[in-house]
């Protein structure tokens, strides 16, 4: 059977092993924006984990959707390419010059974007998730007033409210993440074990226990795992 504690990192390359058994299902996408381009599976158990998760939230006015499921080595691949191409256009028309931009974009991808092999998400354990709201709020109508006001400073508040309420809503669903055995996988005063900055949307499916065990341990799973092992030979 599969591992649900299955480690993928920059040193802990994806193993086969560690998925076998492992059944997945296709997930329903929702025209979110940053979605994956091909069809988007997780996991059967992280699945079902995640549609209680998501049926939950509805009560607090929050769309959970899924915008990234796995990826298979070569789909990683692909990405990394696409995320390279768009920021090198994007620091291009910026004015600085193309061997500076070809360079700042290489920098982004490599601290970014996980390599073929290096990525949780081969496993279909991890998922990105992208919160909205379902009916309007205070909030979300103080944003859209902005937004009909159309100009360049009304955008700009726009824009700054809406990351305002999707701190908010990261909160709420953070919050709800253990009871459905997930995890939220890299925190940013983690970085120097993890080697990824803060992903508030970057979901692990471990299993209620071990959820459990890795939040009250205080521990990244790297760490976690690293403790089991020293446990399991003192035993
Ligand atoms: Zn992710």
């Amino acid at each position: 059977m599969g591992n649900y504690l299955a480690l993928v990192n920059s040193k802990h390359k994806f193993n086969v092993e560690d998925v076998e058994g492992f059944s997945y299902i296709e997930y329903e996408k929702e025209n979110a924006k940053n979605e994956d381009q091909f069809p988007i599976y997780l996991e059967e158990e992280t699945y079902k984990a995640f549609m209680g998760l998501k049926k939950e939230l509805t009560e607090s006015n929050i769309n959970l959707k899924v915008v990234s499921g796995r990826r298979t080595p070569a789909q990683q691949s692909d990405i990394a390419k696409q995320i390279y191409e768009e920021k090198l256009i994007q620091f291009k028309n910026s004015g600085i010059k193309d061997s500076f931009a070809e360079e700042k974009a290489q920098e982004y991808v490599s601290s970014f974007v996980n390599k073929p092999n290096e990525s949780e998400h081969h496993t279909g354990l991890a998922l990105d998730a992208q919160p909205s709201r379902i009916k309007e709020n205070f909030l979300t109508k103080l944003q859209n007033s902005f937004i009909n006001k159309g100009d360049s400073f009304s955008l700009k508040v726009a824009r700054k409210i809406e990351a305002l309420d999707r701190r908010v809503m990261n909160r709420v669903v953070h919050s709800k993440l253990e009871k459905y055995g997930f995890i939220l996988r890299y925190k940013e005063e983690d970085f120097a074990k993890t080697g990824v900055h803060s992903e508030p949307w970057h979901y692990r499916f471990v299993g209620r226990e071990n959820a459990k065990n890795i939040n009250r341990s205080g521990l990244c799973l790297e760490d976690f795992i690293l403790k089991q092992i020293e446990n399991e030979q003192i035993k």
